[in-house]
């Protein structure tokens, strides 16, 4: 049996205890927050509940701390347990650039702990979907991916809209993002460019846009955005000889694929909605077809299964250090890239 402790029993950490699929040999125990509302939450939800987190650093049963506080204080809470010989789950993002997660993996690596993240957004279905079609070749050479997610609430009054917290959007759906284009595409990051704009909030990033190129070519772009009305599709992947679009959460959308790509141009420029167009007019319908998008598979419990294997000496880490560190890599430079308003030249 492992026995778990929480370090900021809000909302991710219960979800976390009470709603993750875990193997029945993992179990939480004990939770620290320095709300004392939260830590009622914890004994209500049948947990000990520290106020100090010595208490719960001490507690020997203890084997693995998960952190899931506001972001900035990822660093200091993952050391000191680090420090006390405890394994980490760092809830994303790890920290607030790659220079504090450099100083967390030397820890990690000082004490023999196991150090991982919670970037659990690689199991969703609609992510899943994608990784299918890439992965099978179903469009032809991929040339451009977009994804994003959406919305039109802003950010809720909460530590997400404070800059000291580690809050916006970038460190809160960017890494997840980020992530899964980074586990898709088999090939470096040759540069980085970033928007930012606050179009809600006053301190912190409430939509991005960010473009990774890689040196096979491909063309990624990341967006944020919580003031869309009308919001773009999830995902648009377009291929030489195929383009799939997933529009949204409820995994609706298709792929048209290319039957015929021997191409007739006309003599004389057709009329057509465009106006005169050779170029935009549209092709002839029996050269593609519509095909809905592919079943993929998704195991929800994978992260903590995992963690389970690999405490138990079975198994590498499936989000590893030098993954995570690439990502915040990645969230670095779109940072500066936003600052200084310019491409970001790397090899990541
Ligand atoms: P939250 O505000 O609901 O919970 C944070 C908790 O930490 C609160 O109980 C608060 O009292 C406590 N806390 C604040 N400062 C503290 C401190 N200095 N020491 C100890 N406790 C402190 O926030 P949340 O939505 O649960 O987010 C927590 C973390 O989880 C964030 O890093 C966030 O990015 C991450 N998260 C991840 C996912 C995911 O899908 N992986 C989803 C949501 C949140």
């Amino acid at each position: 049996m492992h026995y778990f402790g929480i370090i900021g029993y809000g909302g991710m950490a219960s979800y976390h205890h009470l709603r993750i699929e875990k193997p029945e040999q993992i179990r939480f125990k004990a939770a620290f927050d320095i709300a004392p509302a939260r830590l009622e939450k914890a004994r209500k939800d049948g947990l000990i509940a520290y106020d100090n987190l010595d208490a719960l650093l001490n507690d020997e049963q203890i084997d693995t701390i998960l952190v899931a506080t506001p972001n900035d204080s990822h660093k200091e809470y993952a050391i000191a347990a680090m420090e006390a010989g405890k394994n980490v789950i760092c809830e994303k993002p790890v920290a607030l650039n790659a220079q504090e997660l450099a100083q967390m993996l030397k820890v990690a690596e000082k004490h023999g702990v196991v150090f991982t993240a919670h970037q659990n957004r690689r199991m969703d279905e609609d992510y899943r979907i994608i990784k299918k079609i890439y992965d099978e070749n179903m469009l032809g050479d991929v040339f451009r991916i977009e994804s994003r997610v959406q919305g039109s609430r802003g950010i809720a009054d909460t530590w997400r809209r404070r800059k000291d917290k580690g809050g916006g959007m970038l460190y809160d759906w960017g890494v997840h993002l980020i992530d899964q284009i980074l586990c898709l595409v088999d090939s470096p990051v040759v540069s980085v460019f970033a928007e930012f704009q606050q179009i809600t909030q006053t301190e912190v990033d409430d939509n991005v846009r960010l473009t990774m190129t890689f040196q096979n070519g491909l063309s990624a772009l990341v967006e944020i955005g919580l003031c869309n009305y009308i919001m773009l599709p999830l995902w648009y992947m377009a291929g030489k000889t195929g383009t799939a679009q997933i529009d949204y959460w409820d995994l609706s959308g298709k792929m048209h694929l290319l039957i015929d790509n021997d191409i007739k141009f006309e003599d004389e420029i057709p009329s057509t909605l465009v106006g005169p167009s050779i170029t935009l007019a549209p092709r002839a319908e029996d050269t593609m077809a519509v095909a809905p998008l592919p079943k993929a598979d998704v195991d929800k419990a994978f992260f903590y299964k995992n963690f389970l294997d690999v405490l138990d000496g079975n198994a590498e880490l499936c989000i590893k250090p030098q993954e995570i560190m690439r990502c915040m890599q990645i969230m670095d430079l779109a940072f500066l890239s936003g600052k200084e308003k310019r491409v970001m030249n790397c090899k990541i």
